[in-house]
């Protein structure tokens, strides 16, 4: 079982900037430990358990990088065009020949040099003459247009690491090793509950004071593309006991449980007072905006966070809070995410200490450069603040002004997930 060690909840009290809270996730959470073997084709996406060395040399054989013509070294001409006899074809997959010294092989792309063979002519730098003799150039060196055996990926070079990501490029590399299967860490198990009796589940009828619950799709959305395995388990009405109830019962069978909504500090937030009744939590006020207090806590044994109910505050909070937990459980090794240069064309006033997230699309402005548009408007339950942009500006805590042209960090949405 995943763990969040009871610890998290010296740092309830202050406020915590972004970075100290990440620090304290990273070192408070401890990975599950099992560990699967999925074939290649559902690869993608998943943490790998274990380091993968090469089972063999990337090319596994030397062979010829163009279609041409292959000759020994010490016959290149060296001022003079030179006439080789043609002797010997050898084709993509076919076995290696030997070339002897004073001929040419006629050679395909990906064809294991011939035996004695080091170089290959491209066949449009030669001639051919009449009897099929090819007329070789001076000037070429030794050894080249060759893919030597192991000069992408040598024998037992660690080329994938435990705790990467697997992307499509890295599955690639696993089957080129000719493996089947990889060792990857099971999926993490989340269960996610919106909470609020204003929610109602689209296909289901709407009274005239309720919304359809949003928030729960997103949050799924993103705890897939993380790679996890959810649990949809709906609505919790504003209550207190049935809460508390729901949320017992899935502890245990679930690696973390995520909610979102009733988690302020209002009459009607019942979430904090019913972890409170079945385990233990705090609230982390974090200094980021927009933000809101993210409750987190442990329910027998089993991780809890408590996201805001505000669409985008919830989707921020995810971002810093759940994803860096989510990872973390999962095994894998935490990567930065780096904000892209790009330049600002708005102005923006904000608070020191506090770090803030612009909703922003990127456009390509008559210079070449990529210039970030605010979203004109800024509440935090704004969805479309979040469908109509390409991602977030972030402002570090220091800053207190932005104007039209400064350099800004960009984070795409498709990173954050
Ligand atoms: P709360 O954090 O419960 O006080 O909710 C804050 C605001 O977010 C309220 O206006 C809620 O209606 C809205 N909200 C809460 N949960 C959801 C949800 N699952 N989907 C969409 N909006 C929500
Ligand atoms: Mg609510």
């Amino acid at each position: 079982m995943a763990q969040l060690s009871d610890d998290c909840f010296a740092f309830g009290g202050p406020m915590l900037s972004v970075d100290e809270a990440v620090g304290i996730i990273a070192a408070k959470v401890t990975a599950v430990q099992e560990i699967e073997s999925v074939p290649l084709v559902t690869a993608d996406g998943r943490i790998l358990a274990r380091d993968v060395a090469a089972p063999l040399p990337l090319p596994p054989f030397t062979n010829s990088a163009v279609d041409g013509y292959a000759v020994h070294g010490s016959d290149l001409p060296r001022e003079n065009e030179k006439m080789f006899p043609v002797k010997g074809r050898a084709a993509a997959g076919s076995a290696a020949q030997a070339g002897k010294p004073g001929e040419a092989v006629r050679i395909f792309t990906g064809a294991p040099m011939p035996e004695g063979t080091d170089t290959v002519f491209m066949q449009e730098d030669v001639r051919l003459d009449s009897n099929g003799d090819v007329v070789l150039p001076a000037g070429l060196k030794a050894g080249a247009n060759v893919r030597p055996a192991g000069e992408d990926i040598p024998l037992g070079h660690v080329a994938l690491k435990a705790g990467q990501r697997l992307r499509p490029q890295d599955v690639a590399l696993a089957a080129a090793f000719g493996l089947t299967e990889l060792d990857v860490v099971r999926r993490i198990r989340v269960a996610v509950f919106s909470t609020g009796d204003e929610l109602t589940s689209p296909g289901t009828s709407r009274a005239s004071a309720q919304l359809f619950d949003s928030n729960r799709f997103m949050l799924m959305a993103m705890l897939r593309r993380l790679g996890c395995a959810v649990s949809d388990l709906g609505i919790l009405r504003d209550e207190r006991g049935p809460l508390a109830a729901a949320l017992k019962r899935v502890a245990g069978e679930h690696d973390l449980i995520l909610t979102t909504g009733g988690v302020s500090t209002g009459e009607e937030d019942h979430v904090k007072a019913g972890v409170e009744s079945v385990g233990r939590l705090v609230l982390w006020r974090m200094a980021i905006k927009p933000g809101r207090p993210v409750a987190m806590g442990i329910i027998k044994g089993t991780p809890f966070i408590g996201l805001p109910g505000n669409p985008v505050a919830s989707f921020v909070t995810f971002v810093h809070v759940v994803r860096p937990i989510v990872l973390a459980l999962s095994g894998a090794t935490p990567v930065p995410i780096l904000p892209m240069p790009v330049r600002a064309a708005f102005t923006y006033r904000k608070k020191s200490g506090r770090r803030e997230y612009v909703r922003v699309t990127l456009r390509l402005a008559a210079d070449g450069a990529l210039e970030a548009l605010k979203f004109p408007r800024e509440g935090a339950g704004l969805l479309s603040s979040l469908v109509d942009t390409d991602g977030l500006v972030e402002l570090p805590e220091s800053v207190t002004t932005v104007e039209p042209g400064e350099t800004v960090g960009f984070l795409g949405y498709a990173n954050l997930m």
